[in-house]
Order: structure tokens, then C-alpha cells, then sequence
């Protein structure tokens, strides 16, 4: 008998469920205008795809690096971070090393490590939804973790840690990966820190400023850290088109993209302003593009009364200490409408 040593995992799970309204995976409600559209197809025509792309992505690395103003060498790119994450999980200490990261927070450190049969030091966030320092700081002496996964902000549950927290975490002399997937809807970084600390490098995506499709993560470190990095990536895993519609999307029409962020920015506000005053709900602070909310009715009917009036949000009540708690991304004014319009009448029918 072959013995498959991950047989017991499960996958990470993500929402297929259609519905008119989708607010269930934080991605940017972005439309293209037709001319926009047209000149992507143009583009994506001229493509030679009997041929293998660039192996290194030099003309997005280009764009990349003047976007977040860093030098070329100090990017490695991903088949979206999620890969990224995986690459540091293998690249980072011995497989007998420990990984740290706060409970809940994204699913894929937690997958990455399982999968490499590596220790998990799980710490659960405190009330505020911020690191337990003192808790944490416990669990790093009593296991000596090598690699610490922070999302900031932190999904699913919205804001960043505090930044001393994470400053005094790191002293511990943990390598540290500050995931800013939703850096653009936060503006907080630790950018100035990853490319001049050895211990710590920055996630970025495309994935939430309208990319998602196109699967496109940065890793920004170091010279020499980016360099060792750059050594496990899977050759061409940035696809042809990707590199191609991504270099269109960060130029040509990054104003689109901009405009739309600040609409999501100023949404989020008020969907938070709106949820705060709902009788029964109480929402999380965000520095991203969704909102945590705990409800006062069982989550798991509360997600199915939504769904039934068309308006689909994640369900995170199965995480440690999200009893109760539903998140919805924010999406265009008239798509958070409808979503506030469900729960209002949602919330009747437990009455
Ligand atoms: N990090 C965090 C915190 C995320 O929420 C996500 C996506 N939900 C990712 C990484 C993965 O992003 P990508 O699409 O670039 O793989």
C-alpha cells in the first residue's frame, strides 16, 4: 500500500455557491470599460502562447518595482501570494521547525504548514481581535518556532495587529512574513522594514486591486533574501497573459483601479457606520475591504437567509473564536445595499 502522508488534510475551501450579489471573497468590484476590454483582447491576441512566457517576468518586475517603488531585485513573484506562502513554509527553517501565526487568520499558513508535516504554534487573538502578547510570547519560548505568518490587516477579522505587538514578537528572532494582501484599502506597511531586515519580508497581491483572475503575488525582501526565495519558484509560473494584462491593468489603467479602491474605502465606512447601528449586529473595525461581523442568530441560518435573497457572504463561525460571525466584502454602493437590505430582513425572520 502507497502511503500518502497527506490523506488526512482537507483542501482549502473555497465558495462556489452562484448568487446575484457575491460578497464572499474580497475581491475588487472593478468594471472595465468596453474600450478598456477591447484593448486587453488586442493585447492578449498578440501573444505567441505556443511560447513559454518569460521565465523571470523582467517587464512586470519593471512595473512592479516603480509601483512599489523598490528595485527589481527586490521582488519574487507568485502564482498569486497563496504560492508564496507555501515557498517561504518550505524555504524557512527545517521542516522540525515550528510556524507561528495567530488564530484566526488566513487559512493557507495553517494548510502550508500541515501539508509539510511542520509543528503549528496557534495563538488565539484576544478580544480586541488583536495579538495576545503575552500569550504569544509564551508559546514562542515554550516551542522556539522559526517562521511567524502576520496578515496585516488581518483576514478574516479586519484591522491590523498592533505594530509594537508584531516589533516585539520579531525580537524573539522569528523570520517574519507581514501578508499585506489588503495593503492598498489600510496604507500601513512594513515595507522600509523587509528591504532593510534580514527577518522580515512583505506579501503584496493584484489579487485585491481588481486581478484576482490573473493569479499574482510579490514577495519583497532583501536582495540576498529575495535571491534564496527566487530559487524555489516553479519555472513560468507567472503565465503568459498574466504578465500581459497585469503590466495593461498597473499603467494604462491603474486609474480605474485607484478610483475604485477609494470607492470601496469610503463603502466599507459606511457599511461599518450602517452595521453598528443594526439592532443585533456588531461589526469589527476594518483596515481592509470587508467587514467581520458577529450576529446576535445562529451564523449558519444567517448565511442561508442571505443566500435565499440573493446576497452571498463568507461564513467564518467554524474558526476558533468566530462563533456567530459572518464576513462581507465591500463591493459597489448599490451591492452593499442590497446586502444591508437582506440582513435587515433576514434578521426579521428569527424574530
Ligand atoms: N493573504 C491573505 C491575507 C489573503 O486574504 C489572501 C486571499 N484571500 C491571500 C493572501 C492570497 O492571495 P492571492 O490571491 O494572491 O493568492
Amino acid at each position: 500500500m502507497i502511503s500518502i502522508r497527506i490523506k488526512n488534510l482537507s483542501p482549502y475551501k473555497t465558495e462556489t455557491t452562484q448568487a446575484k450579489v457575491r460578497l464572499s471573497s474580497n475581491e475588487l468590484p472593478l468594471r472595465l470599460p468596453e474600450e478598456a476590454k477591447q484593448k486587453i483582447a488586442q493585447e492578449v491576441a498578440k501573444i505567441p502562447i505556443n511560447k513559454y512566457p518569460d521565465p523571470e517576468a523582467e517587464e512586470l518586475k519593471d512595473v512592479l518595482s516603480e509601483h512599489f517603488g523598490v528595485k527589481r531585485e527586490n521582488l519574487v513573484l507568485g502564482n498569486g501570494s497563496d504560492e508564496l506562502i507555501y515557498y517561504l513554509s518550505i524555504a524557512i527553517g527545517e521542516f522540525d521547525s515550528g510556524v507561528f501565526y495567530p488564530i484566526p487568520s488566513f487559512p493557507m499558513y495553517q494548510i502550508s504548514a500541515r501539508m509539510l508535516g511542520r509543528k503549528r504554534i496557534e495563538v488565539p487573538l484576544n478580544q480586541d481581535m488583536d495579538i495576545d502578547l503575552e500569550a504569544s510570547l509564551r508559546a514562542i519560548k515554550d516551542s522556539s518556532p522559526i517562521l511567524a505568518f502576520l496578515s496585516y490587516p488581518n483576514n478574516p477579522t479586519g484591522a491590523c495587529f498592533s505594530r509594537e505587538k508584531i516589533e516585539r514578537i520579531r525580537e524573539e528572532g522569528l523570520f517574519t512574513v507581514i501578508d499585506e494582501a489588503y495593503f492598498h484599502f489600510s496604507k500601513k506597511s512594513f515595507l522600509k522594514d523587509a528591504l532593510s531586515r534580514e527577518d522580515t519580508v512583505v506579501l503584496r497581491t493584484l489579487s485585491k486591486i481588481g486581478m484576482a483572475g490573473l493569479r499574482v503575488g510579490i514577495l519583497i525582501a532583501k536582495e540576498d533574501v529575495a535571491y534564496e526565495i527566487n530559487k524555489m519558484r516553479l519555472p513560468f509560473n507567472i503565465t503568459y497573459p498574466s504578465q500581459v494584462i497585469a503590466k495593461l491593468m498597473l499603467t494604462e489603467f491603474y486609474p480605474l483601479i485607484e478610483e475604485c479602491v477609494s470607492t470601496v474605502i469610503k463603502e466599507r465606512d459606511r457599511l461599518f457606520q450602517v452595521l453598528s447601528q443594526m439592532e443585533g449586529v456588531k461589526p469589527y473595525p476594518s483596515d481592509a475591504n470587508f467587514i467581520l461581523f458577529r450576529s446576535s442568530v445562529p451564523a449558519d441560518r444567517l448565511h442561508v437567509e442571505l443566500l435565499r435573497r440573493g446576497v452571498l457572504v463568507r461564513n467564518v463561525s467554524y474558526m476558533a473564536g468566530l462563533e456567530g460571525c459572518l464576513r462581507v466584502s465591500v463591493g459597489l454602493p448599490e451591492e452593499n445595499d442590497a446586502f444591508l437590505e437582506a440582513l435587515e430582513d433576514s434578521l426579521k425572520n428569527f424574530t
